[in-house]
């Protein structure tokens, strides 16, 4: 069987790909116009400029759009159906990602559902993906009390 590819971390998008192995999201700003953005480049989408620098974004979101994918690409076979998403951060810019803790089904999937980032490891990537943010508040109560 097929297993998930997995990305390759470039010089572009290393601190984005290192700060998901610490369990933060970072993105990008511009030093010049303010303005955060994402995917990583080395020039502001914004105004041009090339006085950019890293960050770590609070990990909330909400549900910008979606599919569901009932036609699983290599090496989502158990997962299918799984939602393909747009999420919005609350810093602005938006990401594609998936769906967890919930059915892929449009009855769960509400459009600007409150959602929360949390990490999923695969090979040697920890990926981003995005959970209802009620059950990733209630997670990580239950762990603060596990301690
Ligand atoms: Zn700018």
């Amino acid at each position: 069987m097929a297993s998930k590819p997995v990305p390759v971390p470039t010089p572009e998008t290393k601190p984005f790909w290192d700060g998901c192995a610490a369990g933060e999201l970072r993105i990008q700003r511009c030093t010049d116009c303010g303005r955060p953005y994402f995917y990583p480049r080395p020039v502001c989408p914004h105004c041009g400029s090339a006085d950019v620098e890293w960050f770590t974004v609070s990990g909330d979101a909400t549900l910008y759009s979606y599919v569901i994918s009932h036609r699983p690409a290599p090496g989502f076979t158990d997962d299918v159906p799984y939602a393909i998403a747009v999420v919005q951060l609350a810093e602005g810019p938006r990401m594609m990602t998936n769906i967890v803790g919930l059915p892929a089904t449009p009855e769960a999937l509400e459009l600007d559902m409150p959602l929360r980032v949390r990490f999923e490891q695969r090979g040697d990537v920890s990926l981003p993906v995005f959970a209802p943010a009620e059950a990733a508040a209630k997670a990580e109560a239950e762990a603060e009390a596990a301690r």
